[in-house]
């Protein structure tokens, strides 16, 4: 069985859809699922399929290009009372953002002092409720982004650790990483041709260092690759990187495995 560890359960393309996305995933041995949230609503959507589902578990979290469009002032107390909740296994998404371009109306360094208020917040918040955390992470270019991000979590070391979703960047990035307890996650991107550095981390990643994630209904693998993405597509990811390892399915599936039930603390069957 694999773990789609970042899915996008609660998003519209898949309103009306969950059941027959859920029996596709389990059809394909995707029998466990992390539904995200972006936003206080689509958190609350993600925690209410939890309680529906036996196999999906929630995380619950403002991503970075969320902050200024979030409507509820309070949204902080509510995902901590969510955060609670014993189907919330992770804070999450939160991070940075420094791709997208500020909201009409934002600028561009009141758009990012916000970003990184909420994500330092949101790391609060997981340190305090002994929750993990799920880190999004975008450049336009250079690498402020991800320096902001190490900043920030830096003071954290040691009081959670983070996964450090869509993976885009050499193994030697991620080491120093994963030696402080943090770790990364493969998105379908490991099978794109145009993604060298992403398959050749895929290659030489530690093992136990890394989670496998759909990020759905974006980044369908090849040869789903245009089209939505979900969670039953995990399995194209999952052989490729298998492939590029040159291990068994059956020992990626359990590594990748190991490191997330240690991560999400799920229950064991
Ligand atoms: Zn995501």
């Amino acid at each position: 069985m694999l773990s789609d560890t970042h899915a996008h359960l609660a998003s519209d393309t898949f309103a009306g859809q969950v059941e027959e996305v859920l029996e596709r995933a389990a059809a394909a041995g995707v029998g466990r699922l992390v539904a995200i949230g972006c936003d206080v609503a689509s958190s609350r959507r993600s925690l209410a399929l939890a309680e529906r589902y036996p196999q999906v578990w929630a995380a619950v979290g403002l991503h970075p290009t969320y902050v200024a469009e979030e409507p509820n002032a309070d949204w902080l107390a509510q995902l901590e009372v969510m955060a609670g909740h014993p189907r919330c296994v992770a804070i999450g998404e939160t991070g940075l953002d420094f791709y997208h371009p500020a909201p009409e109306g934002w600028a561009w360094d009141d758009y990012v002092g916000r970003q990184r208020a909420c994500f330092a917040a949101q790391l609060e918040l997981a340190a305090a409720c002994g929750k993990n955390v799920v880190v999004h992470q975008r450049d336009r270019s250079g690498t402020a982004c991800w320096e902001a991000i190490k900043e920030i979590l830096g003071p954290f070391q040691g009081r959670l650790r983070a996964v450090f979703h869509c993976w885009l960047h050499p193994w030697e990035e991620a080491r120093p990483l994963v030696e402080q307890g943090h770790l990364i996650s493969f998105t379908g991107i490991a099978t794109y041709k145009n993604a060298p550095v992403v398959a050749a981390c895929a290659r030489e990643a530690a093992a136990g260092s890394f989670m496998l994630e759909t990020d759905s209904p974006y980044l369908a693998p090849v040869p789903h690759r245009g089209k939505r993405n979900e969670p039953a597509f995990l399995r194209e990811t999952a052989a490729q990187v298998a492939q590029l390892r040159s291990s068994s399915a059956a020992d990626l599936e359990a590594m990748v495995e190991a490191a997330a039930a240690d991560f999400f603390r799920f229950p064991s069957p």
